[in-house]
């Protein structure tokens, strides 16, 4: 018996280079994959109904004869053929028809028609439907099984389909699916045998529910899932043992540092930071290298907890890399840090892409040379020409932006043979069940309290027509001494089109507002010009700021108690969370005004009721797999990491805790069936698993 894994599609009979192109297209390759392309769902066709019974919108199955036929010349040329059941009768009607079709529905025929009712003007019609003659008999009997609807590509038919997975199914035999999954495992679980899943999904017999079936929701279908989820999480847990494997500096600061830093913090830490800082402290310990992921939501303090794991690396001789998404989060950082590290004596470095000529020649060799310890920046720090002397920790302010790859390649700059402890950072906090499948191949931190005195923000959604109503609030605001954000969104990513609305909104604030010192930030100013005007901001000698998104993350300025974000229909649940996380830092009672251009689509206005209603990142999380999915979540729908050909981590978010379970005991106890689990549902893409 073949691995049919090992079997081309091509070997099967109507698989010619169109056809091959067209599977290779949707990533089917061999027979086996070719089988794992499930239906998306089903029809009963098994059923005669009586046309007498026949509902508009129906998909049935009729039975019938022929009493008259003839073709229509009104708007559009139609052959209408009437058939009757003697409960009752109904017209198919075809547009496209050649002479002999039209011959071979001639009065008097038996005929059996699959459709979907509609009304039409003289009663119920099927609008071409699916015709067998019940004269020639075999193709007529009803084979008992439901028919499946398949997922398809341009040029391809569902006959094609039925056809393929038909010659597929009877490659299939005992062994041509290997079973990867151990059998007391299945045994245990009540798992049917993968062959037995897979042909009847395929081909499932009428008894089975065509709607359980079509939701994706019946046994046969959460196995697959199960498989595949499972061989998922092998290879990052793969992934992560590889990486433990290596050596890493132990780091044991005297903590000198650490006690300056915290003796001139105006708080104390919250329990939750002091936990997340315990556990980070305890990974740094160790000899192998650490992959830990801090989630936190917008403003529970994972910054300061970063600074104080960085200065154990310091202390204790080591180098330390911190990490941004943007320009502008890299120089909030940096800012933060030089006022915390400057006055204990360690000096921070700067290092982005607008670094160039001397000063960042200066700067490479200070770290080369291991004279500069810590090193602030944006994706520059990748660079090739980047070398560290004794880089200890890497610290990823993460956002959801990099994907695993990106979050490797830092840890490669470590001294020779040694690998840097790893800690990330994610801005927007992720559904559990979710981060234990993306993040699998890390350790998981929750800071789960915000610093004391917090108000929640209180947040109202208004129609831009009452644009004039909202400056006047603004004003008002303004003139009591509070300060206040603009933002104003563009759909154009450019940051030149943004820069400039932003500007146009600035002047006519200006104009409207006597009286108020209005500052405007976008991402087409110099880092310096940027800086300036945040820290004017800061020092409140800016009533109110104008920017783009740009000041989505990061931005920290507590006096600030009022923000208004226009076309909030045009921005995502996370970016708003972040946006509005800028407000609600101080002591006095935040607002936000969502202001949105009519109409509202039904996606916007469900993301706008989600942020009136709550403002827990984890509660806007969730509501944001549901909306958007894992795949726009996680920003890995482009990259194609966490692509599942039959999982949903939406609907199999259930499965998850098992599928770990299921992955410790696989690498424990059947480590021989973890790489070919791997090699059969992630193959080509392994490379999670290769690096
Ligand atoms: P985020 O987790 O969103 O990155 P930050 O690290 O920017 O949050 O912290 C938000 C604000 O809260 C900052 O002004 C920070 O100084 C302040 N902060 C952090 N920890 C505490 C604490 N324990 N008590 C009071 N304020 C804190
Ligand atoms: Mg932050």
């Amino acid at each position: 018996m073949r691995n049919l894994a090992d079997v081309p599609v091509t070997d099967l009979k109507g698989v010619g280079p169109k056809n091959a192109e067209r599977l290779a297209r949707l990533g089917i390759g061999s027979v086996q994959d070719l089988l794992f392309h499930l239906p998306v769902r089903y029809q009963d066709r098994t059923r005669v109904v009586p046309i007498g019974s026949l509902r508009v919108g129906q998909q049935a199955v009729v039975e019938g004869e022929v009493e008259l036929s003839e073709v229509r010349f009104g708007r559009r040329r139609s052959l209408l053929v009437r058939i009757a059941d003697g409960s009752g009768g109904i017209t198919l009607r075809f547009f496209h028809f050649s002479a002999a079709q039209k011959a071979n529905l001639a009065r008097g025929c038996q005929l059996r028609c699959f459709g979907e009712v509609r009304r039409g003007p003289n009663g119920y019609e099927l609008i071409h439907p699916e015709i067998q003659y019940m004269a020639d008999d075999a193709a007529l009997q009803s084979d008992g099984r439901l028919t499946p609807i398949y997922p398809t590509t341009e040029g391809m038919h569902q006959l094609t389909w039925r056809d393929l997975t038909e010659r597929s199914l009877a490659l299939l035999g005992d062994g041509g699916l290997e079973e990867l999954l151990p059998r007391e495992v299945r045994r245990e679980l009540g798992l049917s045998p993968l062959s037995d899943a897979v042909r009847l999904l395929h081909r499932p017999p009428a008894d089975q529910s065509a709607r359980l079936l079509s939701e994706q929701g019946h046994p046969a279908q959460r196995r697959l899932a199960l498989e595949e989820l499972l061989a998922h999480q092998l290879s990052l847990r793969m992934l992560r043992r590889q990486q433990r494997r290596r050596g890493a500096p132990a780091m044991h600061g005297d903590g000198h540092l650490r006690r300056a830093l915290s003796a001139s913090l105006p708080f104390a830490l919250t329990g939750a930071q002091q936990r997340v800082l315990d556990e980070l402290l305890a990974d740094l310990a160790r000899p192998h290298p650490a992959l830990r992921l801090v989630q936190g939501d917008v403003g529970s303090g994972k910054t300061v907890v970063a600074a104080l794991a960085a200065l154990n690396a310091v202390e204790a001789g080591y180098q330390v890399a911190l990490m941004a998404p943007t320009e502008l989060l890299a120089e909030q950082h940096h800012a933060n840090f030089v006022g915390w590290f400057d006055p204990i004596g360690v000096e921070v470095g700067w290092l982005s892409g607008r670094s160039k000529g001397r000063r960042r020649q200066a700067i490479l060799d200070r770290l080369a040379d291991g004279s500069l310890h810590v090193i602030v920046g944006t994706h520059a720090l990748f660079q090739d020409d980047v070398a560290f002397d004794r880089l200890g920790l890497v610290v990823v302010d993460e956002q959801h932006r990099f994907g695993v790859h990106q979050r490797l390649a830092l840890r490669e700059k470590g001294a020779a043979g040694q690998v840097p402890h790893q800690l990330v950072m994610t801005a927007t906090p992720i559904p559990r069940t979710l981060a234990m499948t993306a993040y699998a191949d890390l350790d998981l931190s929750v800071i789960d309290e915000l610093p004391p005195g917090r108000k929640p923000v209180s947040t109202v959604v208004i129609n831009d027509q009452r644009r004039d109503q909202v400056v006047e609030r603004v004003a008002l605001a303004c003139r009591e001494g509070r300060q206040a954000y603009w933002v104003c969104t563009l759909i154009e990513e450019s940051d030149a089109l943004q820069a400039e609305a932003a500007e146009v909104t600035a002047n006519a604030l200006g104009e409207a507002l006597d009286g108020i010192r209005i500052g405007l930030v976008h991402g087409r100013l110099k880092p310096r010009e940027k800086e300036a005007v945040m820290l004017a901001f800061k020092a409140g000698d800016i009533d109110l700021l104008v920017a783009t998104t740009v000041i989505e993350v990061g931005v920290d300025v507590p006096n600030a108690s009022l923000m208004v974000i226009e076309n909030a229909e045009r921005l995502g649940l996370s970016q708003l969370h972040q946006l509005r996380g800028r407000v609600g830092r101080g002591a006095q009672q935040s607002h936000c005004v969502l202001l949105y251009h009519p109409p509202l689509g039904g996606v916007a206005q469900e993301r706008l009721a989600v942020m009136r209603e709550t403002g827990d990142g984890f509660e806007i999380a969730r509501r944001d797999l549901e909306i958007r999915g894992p795949g726009e979540v996680l920003g890995t729908r482009q990259t194609g990491e966490m692509q599942f050909r039959i999982a949903d981590l939406l609907r199999d978010q259930d499965l998850v805790p098992q599928v770990q379970q299921l992955a410790d005991r696989l690498i424990r106890e059947h480590p021989e069936s973890v790489t070919p689990l791997m090699r059969r549902w992630i193959g080509e893409r392994a490379r999670y698993a290769s690096v």
